[in-house]
């Protein structure tokens, strides 16, 4: 009885009118062993200012006023163009030493949501994504299919090799020599990229973009682009963009369980991300989530060492972290 009670006051409190013109935005650029001392003179910093300059695009878009699907789409689209994550340029190579990429994208209002996977030659995955969410009537095109429906509509097209670098082709050779286990190893994998905004008009989107797992077999789908798995928006609940063991959250359907447990079970937005890690834990998996709720409230959930992240709102001003612990 007591429960029910909890719950029911939890849900009119969510239901309650949002604060008029408030916003907030967070992003992500990946999860995984990110630890003091790893980095090469100069790249924490570089990895810093990458994340600030992403943040600062969708910070501008929501302070105007703008919609939290531009500006999470603006976020993504600056960091899939930037070489230190894993999407777009700098994306994991598959163990045929290409790229494959996904990205999701979901407008929390209208529940209106698209995804890609296996892109090979369209510049902007999530540009891609948007496209299709804009146009319909899918909402999920696979491999040459997308990229002739990106081509189709004008969208930038570019050769495989623009996304390699050098430091991915060195993470493929690694994961090479240790054998399949390596895959699943959290030191060779991270920098999935994505971002969850709520507007001025308390509408709330979600969008995330990835190469995946380096190594991972020509074809294998994570949960970036899986619409409740790694990417999903809900207006009177959350926005979560997810990044790890995309395999394990899939199976948790993470990102959907989140939002499910803020809007069924009355749970706040950081008790049910913590709920979601601990069960993406409980099954052997790794990683961490980004959400922003209702009210624009931001939280942060991770198991690993540390997560690329970054947050602004109109309370509060911007920050950027890479380790758990900041
Ligand atoms: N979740 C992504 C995937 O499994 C990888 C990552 O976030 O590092 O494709």
């Amino acid at each position: 009885m007591a429960r029910t009670l909890v719950a029911a006051v939890a849900a009119l409190v969510a239901l309650m009118p949002a604060r008029a013109g408030e916003w907030a935005l967070a992003l992500h650029g990946g999860a995984g062993v990110i630890e003091r001392g790893r980095f090469a003179p100069g790249e924490e910093e570089a990895i810093r200012q990458a994340l600030g300059r992403a943040l600062e695009r969708g910070r501008a878009i929501l302070a105007s006023g703008g919609t939290a699907v531009d500006a999470v789409e603006a976020v993504v689209v600056a960091l899939e163009a930037a070489p230190q994550f894993n999407a777009g340029v700098g994306a994991a190579l598959t163990s045929a030493g290409t790229t494959e990429l996904d990205a999701a994208i979901m407008d929390g209002a209208t529940r209106r949501a698209a995804a890609v996977t296996g892109v090979m030659t369209t510049e902007s995955p999530v540009r891609l994504a948007r496209k299709l969410m804009e146009t319909g009537p899918h909402v999920f095109l696979a491999g040459a299919a997308a990229d002739a429906f990106a081509r189709a509509h004008g969208l930038p097209q570019v050769e495989n090799g623009h996304f390699i670098t050098p430091a991915r082709r060195r993470m493929l050779e690694e994961i090479q020599k240790g054998g399949a286990s390596a895959a699943f190893d959290l030191t060779l994998r991270f920098g999935t990229v994505g971002a969850v905004a709520r507007d001025q008009a308390g509408n709330l989107a979600a969008a995330t973009s990835t190469g995946g797992l380096t190594g991972k077999a020509p074809g294998r789908i994570g949960d970036s682009p899986i619409i409740g798995a790694g990417t999903v928006a809900e207006n009177g609940a959350c926005a979560v963009s997810a990044t790890g063991s995309g395999e394990i959250f899939i199976r948790a359907r993470a990102a959907g369980q989140i939002c499910d447990r803020i809007r069924f079970g009355g749970q706040s937005a950081e008790a049910a991300a913590n709920a979601v890690i601990a069960d993406i834990g409980s099954l052997g998996g790794d990683g961490g989530v980004i959400v922003v709720d209702a009210n624009g409230e931001v939280v942060f959930a991770m198991n690993a060492p540390g997560m690329y992240r970054a947050a602004v709102t109109s309370r509060s001003a911007p920050v950027v972290h890479i380790y758990a612990d900041e």
